[in-house]
Order: structure tokens, then sequence, then C-alpha cells
């Protein structure tokens, strides 16, 4: 924040006055901070799926993949620690995005349609977890928005939905268009207790560590779920009972076509 100030005082007989600008640093040194705590969280959450692959490669080297059932055996803890590290790539990727929604260019999409391939996208997990999708909307609702911000927040939540739901329970997405879009995506899942509600949205945040990194969670969806709302002007709202689920809602204004932004 600049501050700009006048002072007048009396110089013998003259009168003088000085102008000036001030600068806040509390707001610089804020900053400062998170940039500082987020590279350390960064390194630190690639150090471990690192280390894990130095130290398979070499056991492997040692002698290890002489026995295939050992062979297959790392190759797939390999395999996984190579993906976390994809998804945090991609995620830190995710989160240097920036700026207005005026930046972006927006296009018309079919939600129905979007939600379908995306839903498809993780058949394997759902089908893993017998996990059922209800979706409740005018199925022609279009919407005017930018994909690559609008995608990855509806991503997150579906994901995060199927990710802390038990086996054999439904998720129900639901939307429509007034004012504004509502999107929510509510599960029956673990919940989350008030206390966590408040931080879940921060970076790196997992209310569950070791259940979240052993599910290939990096504790970065919900910050990018946050952080892209807000560019497109909207929010993200949770409303949750712990051991009941969890409804996350965004709501997003509505942008006329051929608006100019
Ligand atoms: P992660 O990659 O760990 O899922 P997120 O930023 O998406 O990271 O979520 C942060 C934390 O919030 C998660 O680790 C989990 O503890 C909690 N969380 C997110 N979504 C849900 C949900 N639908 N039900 C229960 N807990 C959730």
């Amino acid at each position: 924040q600049v501050l700009s100030f006048s002072l007048r005082y009396l110089d013998n007989t003259h009168q003088r006055q000085i102008l000036g600008i001030a600068y806040d640093l509390t707001r610089v040194r804020q900053l400062e901070k998170m940039q500082k705590d987020f590279v350390g969280n960064v390194s630190h959450e690639l150090k471990t799926p690192v280390t894990s692959l130095i130290g398979f490669t070499e056991t492997l080297l040692d002698g290890a993949m002489e026995d295939p059932a050992t062979l297959t055996e790392f190759l797939h803890i390999m395999q996984k620690d190579a993906q976390r590290l994809q998804k945090l790539i991609q995620e830190i990727i995710q989160l240097s995005k920036d700026g207005e929604r005026g930046f972006y260019e927006t296009q018309t999409i079919t939600l129905r349609p979007l939600l379908d391939q995306l839903i498809q996208s993780y058949q394997s997990m759902i089908r893993e977890k017998e996990v059922t999708f209800e979706i409740q909307g005018d199925p022609l609702l279009e919407v005017e928005t930018t994909l690559e911000l609008f995608y990855p927040i509806v991503k997150n939540l579906v994901e995060n939905a199927i990710q802390y739901s038990p086996e054999k329970r439904t998720i129900l997405i639901s939307y429509q268009k007034s004012d504004e879009l509502v999107l929510s995506v509510q599960d029956y899942g673990i919940g989350i207790d008030e206390e966590d509600q408040e931080r879940i949205f921060e970076r790196f945040y997992r209310v569950d560590k070791a259940r979240s990194r052993h599910s290939g969670g990096t504790g970065l969806g919900l910050s990018i779920v946050r952080d892209y709302t807000q560019i497109l002007g909207g929010f993200v709202e949770v409303h949750s009972h712990l051991g009941l689920g969890s409804t996350f809602t965004i709501h997003l204004p509505i942008i006329e076509e051929n608006m100019n932004l």
C-alpha cells in the first residue's frame, strides 16, 4: 500500500511544506513469507517421491531385479511415485496461473456433456469404489466460461468426492443458472470437521496427511478451486459434517455472450 502525506512546519519565519510518499511494507513482507513457505513446501513434497524413486532404483540395480516378483512390485511403487510427481508438477503450474478473468478467452459450453466426460475419465476409480453419480440440472444448459479454469475446478471437486467417499456411495452433482451459475458436488463420505473446513483451501493443507499421500493427494486441489473461482469472479463454499459427508458449492457470475471484459 502506498500512502502519500504532506507536512507543514514553521522554519523561523517561513512556513514550509514537505510532500512525501510512504510505502507500507507489511503486505510485501507477507507475500515474501508466503512465497518462501510455498517454495519450502514444494521442495518437501518433491523430496519424498524422488527419495523413494532413487532408493528403489538402487535396490533394483543392486540385484533385487533378478527376482521377477520383486521387480514387478518395485516397478508399481515407482510408477506411483512418478505419477505423484507428475500431479504435483501439473498442479504447481496450474497454481502459477493468475490474473483476471479478462486475460482468458471464454467459450460457450454445454454443461451436461462436459460433466459426463469428466466422470468418464474417473471410470476405473468409480468402478473400483462402486460409487454412483447422479446429476441434476437442465441437460441443455449452456454456460459462457473459460474452460481452462472451469474444468479444473469441477475436476478437483469430483475427484475429492470420489477419493473421500467409502465404497458404494452416491455422489450428487447439481447445477442451476439464474443470476449466477451455482454448481455443487455433494458426497456422503468421511466429512470434514469445522476447524479443518477453514483450512482446507490453503496450499498443502490436508486433514489426514498420510491418507491423502497414500491416495496420491497433494493438498493443492482445493487451493486451485479457490483461486480459479476467484479469477472467474466467483467464490466457493463448503458445508460438511464429520462422518456424514460434504457439499462443495461454487458460485460464478454469468457472463453475457460478446460482453466486453
Ligand atoms: P488433496 O490432494 O489432499 O485431496 P485438496 O486440496 O483437494 O488436497 O484437499 C485438501 C484436504 O481437504 C484433503 O486432504 C482432505 O483432507 C480434505 N477434503 C477435500 N475434499 C474432501 C471431501 N470431499 N471430503 C472429505 N475431505 C475432503
